[in-house]
């Protein structure tokens, strides 16, 4: 080993250990915080009873501690593929076996890998996916429906993620130093592609969408759009209640196929106040380009995480890496070992940046409607009825929360309605 070697080998030790440290902070906090959840503000107590409260609270740590666990198990068996030096021999073994033919012994590798990720998640999955939703009331799904659309959602992924790989591959050999641009670049497309073919494409191939019907809340749209100043042709009622008896709905697509969609459980369970006031907030996400605001932030996203990964790998296993071929398939592991840490700490920035959207989102409905006590009353449905928890830790939303706790948007929609 020369001396230069020696001090990347150092410094990346050093980098590794500060990523981990920091994850591990992280999960000591979110842990503490959701053993010992702290007291409600006493605003809550208006809407809510204590049963309320504490059967959401229930559900959610059950829930939150399983995706901790399966966090846990996937970068705990990736480390240790990676550090048992396990990673090395498949990847060469692979090599070995397909008579040194690159990209079929990358592909093999790519594919053991994912398989040993999805067993180890596969328990949590159920059990977080099925059993706790037929536990808690939510699930309107057979086991057999169930596993449908397991296979066909995991059949996608490796589709997509196996495809991914081996650009990732064949970019670290065609550009040995600025494969990093070329990674941003198409995971740059990809986001726009994705956001574009979504609704279109993908969505359907899980759930039935159809255009809402005439009456009087497509009437009430129509009026919505007019007053938001928005060219909203359609929008679509999607069959949720084939899975959950949750209500929600969302804002997708870019160009020609953006569209809101509703879940038909909230047309069937909400009041038509409710139900506009849910419209109004898919509006303003519209009016406000959030979707395009995400899609710019993460393309940027993304050119920061293969810049650094290019960083880290060339730090992390110098003597591995030869210029003009592309990095051994075991980079795979170490690659996807830093996807977990980077992932996890970026999650307080984009909820961050989400929840901000979602309360301009929320501000925008409201000068809509101007009817801030149906505003409020919505909010109350929705976390008591898809038990979100109300008033979670700080340190909890801060760390999880892609929307502002419902117990923020109730007391913002009573401070909106009073300006009004
Ligand atoms: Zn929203």
């Amino acid at each position: 080993m020369t001396e230069r070697m020696g001090k990347e080998l150092a410094k990346a030790s050093i980098l590794w250990g500060l990523l981990l440290g920091l994850v591990a902070l992280l999960i000591t906090l979110y842990l503490f915080f959701l053993i010992l959840p702290t007291p409600v503000p006493s605003l809550v107590w208006q809407y809510f009873t204590s049963l309320d409260v504490e059967r959401a609270r229930r559900y959610q740590q059950v829930m939150r501690f399983s995706s901790l666990l399966a966090y846990l198990a996937k970068t705990g068996l990736l480390l240790w593929l990676w550090w048992s030096g396990r990673a090395a021999a498949l990847s060469s073994g692979a090599l070995r076996w397909s008579g040194q033919r690159y990209y079929l012994a990358a592909g093999l590798f790519f594919i053991s890998i994912w398989l040993l990720l999805k067993a180890v998640n596969f328990p949590f999955a159920f059990y977080s996916g099925f059993i706790l939703q037929h536990r808690w009331g939510f699930s309107t799904q057979t086991l057999a429906s169930w596993w449908v659309d397991y296979i066909k959602a995991s059949g996608i992924d490796l589709l997509l993620s196996g495809t991914g790989t081996l650009l990732f591959f064949w970019s670290t050999g065609r550009w040995p130093f600025t494969w990093w641009v070329a990674a941003g670049l198409f995971f740059a497309v990809w986001l726009l592609v994705e956001t574009f073919l979504w609704p279109v494409v993908l969505a359907p191939l899980f759930n039935r969408f159809e255009p809402l019907k005439e009456g009087p809340v497509k009437s009430m749209v129509v009026a919505l759009s007019e007053r938001a100043g928005l060219k909203v042709k359609e929008v679509w009622v999607m069959d949720a209640s084939r899975r959950t008896t949750k209500a929600n709905a969302y804002f997708t697509g870019l160009g020609k196929t953006k569209r809101i969609v509703l879940y038909d459980n909230l047309l069937r369970d909400y009041s038509p106040e409710e139900v506009e006031a849910v419209v109004a907030h898919e509006m303003a996400h519209w009016k406000k380009g959030h979707i395009v605001k995400g899609l710019l932030w993460g393309m940027v996203g993304g050119f920061i995480f293969f810049v650094l990964l290019y960083d880290i790998l060339r730090l992390t296993a110098p003597g591995e890496i030869i210029p003009g071929r592309p990095y051994p398939p075991h980079f795979l592991v170490i690659t996807l070992v830093f996807l977990q840490l980077i992932s996890f700490l970026a999650q307080p920035v984009e909820n961050a940046f989400s929840r901000r959207q979602e309360a301009e989102a929320d501000r925008v409905a409201l000068e809509l409607t101007r009817n801030p006590s149906v505003m409020v009353e919505l909010h109350v449905d929705l976390a008591r009825r898809n038990l979100q928890e109300v008033a979670p830790s700080a340190f909890i939303e801060w760390l999880t929360y892609s929307h502002p706790a419902p117990w923020r948007r109730i007391e913002a929609a009573l401070k909106g309605g009073e300006k009004n």
